[in-house]
């Protein structure tokens, strides 16, 4: 079985996400939205009311992110299917640009904003090229999805049913990939679940860690 993950936003506590993956060995791909990085830290807003979520500012990205992935979140996080084709392409390809100049590489990756996408959205993230696009959708077949530009993934890293997905993937050897934000770690207990979740899978010798481009290699 393939093991894939992904995280979307860029938020302060990937630093402390991104290191626990480097002791697991494990891979993974950051959705971030370029245009809302800036030269320094600020706050964005409360998760659940309480937690405070900073963003990453866009000169440590290239640090934080070493060694791992990076895909696009588009430019500004828009809820895309409500912008004009004009500013709905600017979104895309601007995305895209930035942050192949931030980390120095190929960006062939995306995620929609909200999981928000249509049939008009799904056809612009191709043109810009693009070789697959995450929506917030499940599937127990992740290879199977009939659209790259509408790629379900197996889970949410906090589902409850996750060894559920994960078996299922397990049975068919197929690829199990889960998603999240890591301002989702609200504490101590948090953390502590998801490390046993890596523990876990770092000692399933049938599962085995892949990259996202390398999943959608064309
Ligand atoms: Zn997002």
């Amino acid at each position: 079985m393939r093991i894939c993950q992904c995280w979307d936003d860029g938020n302060l506590d990937d630093i402390r996400l991104c290191e626990l993956l480097r002791r697991h060995r494990a891979t993974a791909s950051f959705n971030l939205n370029p245009g809302l990085m800036r030269a320094e830290r600020y706050h964005g807003w409360d998760y659940r009311g309480s937690k405070p979520v900073w963003k990453l500012s866009a000169p440590e990205a290239p640090a934080v992110y070493q060694g791992f992935d990076i895909a696009s979140h588009a430019f500004n996080h828009p809820h895309l299917p409500q912008l004009d084709d004009a500013t709905l392409a600017r979104e895309l390809r601007d995305g895209r640009d930035r942050l192949e100049q931030m980390f120095g590489h190929p960006v062939t990756g995306f995620a929609y904003p909200f999981g928000d996408h249509d049939e008009r959205v799904m056809a612009a993230v191709r043109a810009v090229g693009h070789v697959y696009a995450r929506t917030c959708a499940n599937t127990d077949d992740v290879m199977a999805c009939p659209d790259r530009m509408a790629q379900a993934t197996s889970c949410h890293h906090q589902d409850p049913e996750f060894w559920a997905h994960y078996a299922r993937a397990r049975a068919a050897d197929g690829v199990f990939w889960f998603w999240g934000h890591s301002y989702e770690f609200m504490g101590e207990d948090d953390w502590a679940q998801f490390a046993a979740k890596l523990e876990r899978i770092g000692a399933d010798r049938s599962a085995r860690w892949v990259r996202l481009p390398e999943l959608f290699a064309v």
